[in-house]
């Protein structure tokens, strides 16, 4: 058999790191298997879907390297197949179409709170003759479909997650609706029956969703059941949580994969990193993996049932991985894009391979992409601010005398550009001519050269400035505020 599996976003917003996490967990599901894994888009809520964010939700998994091998399939354009299967139900005898009015149902609602009472349908108009049909409709009541539910029933299924799931049919609130009223007398699906019809009708092999949904798979299976179908396999995943153990949400700063992508992750980290949130592989030292590897091993054994915590230390950890050990060349396209649009003129106005050469001196200091941008603001402009910090160390005793001592080793070079080796001879000349402590030198020319007391390499930073005379410019502009 092959497994068939797929991820349902419903485009009512961004692409969730929920909704992607769990994409994630299909998606290695489906590899390890050799299955299919199959993209649906759930948008038959009208009012709340939008084109941009299916958009959004496609680009993602795109960015995020979760390929489907079919789809994406939108649920507006399968209308005429959910009528279908209404119209069977009501065949069968197993849905009926219910008239009460929403203030009648607000009555039963409140009578039920006054008795302390769970509030649920009484599936008053489950057995409507003929002439109450009609009566209803002669006074223009609308209708809702509702599928039978028996209170007696119990609902078992083992996940594939939690193990044995125990439900009864009492707790699923009454008869369920299934659509809502329309002029053809059928009725608009609601999400429990629309995914019901998709899922048999992709062959569903296996649902894996969020834990959020297990009361919906309690009614779910009661539908398969009704339309005579074989029931999947159902996985449940663990919730994603915050640091203080309540469900992520927007409050913790971002929640959707394009606000990871603009905070300066790299797809490969973000989703090994949402691997594992909920899943360890067999050898648990093992953090850094492509989702390739995770696949090979991945299964539900080793998914927990308790809520995973989302530990932004360790996501920033495992990204300066990647980041760390990715070609320079590729690193300079991620990083192009970031300092574009913070205005640096440099990605236009240089050679490639001096922006390599940045790139290649940031490379081992950052954890997120977006830290280039600051790092890289003192090669964005010919001459620098000085910081506080900076300004102090300019002012001590012998360095700016030290620093012209460079300015005419480096006129003397006649190299035209230097190296670092160049760059070195000279820092030990001027030591030797000018009597200066190695170290008063070096802090010295971080602070002419980049206007602040840390960041990355000096030699090459140097070097690096050199090619266009602005360390020169910097220098001069030390010794002369
Ligand atoms: N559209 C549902 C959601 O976004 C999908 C639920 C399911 O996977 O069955 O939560």
């Amino acid at each position: 058999m092959t497994f068939r599996v797929r991820i349902a976003p419903s485009p009512t917003g961004n692409l969730h790191i929920g909704t992607a996490r769990t994409a994630v967990f299909n998606w290695l599901f489906a590899r390890h298997h050799h299955g299919t894994f199959i993209l649906r888009i759930e948008d038959t809520d009208i009012e709340r879907s939008r084109p941009e964010y299916t958009e959004n939700i496609l680009e993602g998994l795109r960015w995020l390297g979760l390929n489907w091998d079919e789809g994406p399939f939108f649920q507006t354009e399968r209308l005429s197949i959910y009528k279908e299967a209404v119209q069977d139900l009501l065949d069968k005898g197993l849905a009926y179409r219910c008239y009460t009015t929403s203030e009648e149902l607000e009555a039963l609602r409140e009578s039920q709170k006054a008795r302390n009472q769970a509030p649920r349908y009484d599936n008053r108009h489950r057995n409507l003759t003929p002439e109450q049909e009609a009566e209803f409709k002669a006074e223009g009541r609308s209708f809702v479909i509702r599928f039978k539910i028996d209170d007696s029933r119990e609902i078992v299924w083992n996940d594939l997650v939690r193990g044995e799931m125990v439900w009864r049919g009492s707790d699923l609130g009454g008869d369920m609706v299934i659509a809502r009223s329309s002029e053809d007398g059928i009725g608009q699906p609601l999400y429990n029956f629309a995914v019901v019809v998709d899922d048999m009708d992709m062959q569903i092999t296996h649902v894996i969703r969020g834990e959020d949904h297990i009361a919906n798979t309690a009614k779910q299976i009661l539908l398969y059941e009704a339309f005579g179908a074989k029931i999947p396999e159902f996985s449940h995943t663990p919730l994603i949580l915050n640091m203080e153990g309540r469900k992520l949400s927007k409050r913790d700063g971002v929640t959707s994969i394009s606000d990871f992508k603009k905070m300066g992750f790299t797809p490969e980290g973000l989703v090994n990193y949402m691997t594992l949130l909920g899943w360890s592989p067999p050898d648990s030292t093992q953090e850094i993996f492509t989702l390739e590897e995770a696949a090979k091993n991945f299964d539900f054994e080793r998914v927990n049932k308790a809520g995973a915590k989302f530990d932004w230390a360790k996501l920033d950890w495992i990204n300066s991985q990647y980041i760390h050990s990715m070609p320079v060349s590729k690193l300079t396209d991620m990083l192009i894009p970031f300092w574009s649009e913070a205005g640096y003129k440099f990605t236009e106005t240089k050679e490639r391979p001096w922006i390599e050469q940045l790139v290649a001196l940031l490379q081992p200091g950052l954890a997120r992409l977006t830290e280039a941008v600051d790092i890289a603001k003192m090669f964005s402009t010919e001459t620098v601010e000085f910081d506080s910090e900076a300004i102090e160390q300019l002012q001590k005793e012998g360095v700016k005398s030290a620093l012209q001592a460079v300015i005419t080793a480096l006129d003397s070079q006649q190299l035209g550009q230097i190296n670092a080796s160049n760059a070195k001879d000279i820092v030990q000349q001027v030591v030797k001519e000018q009597n200066v402590k190695k170290g008063l030198l070096m802090r010295s020319l971080r602070a002419a050269l980049t206007g602040e007391m840390n960041g990355p390499d000096l030699i090459e930073s140097w070097v690096l400035l050199n090619q266009n005379g602005s360390d020169k410019l910097r220098l001069q502009k030390a010794i002369n505020p």
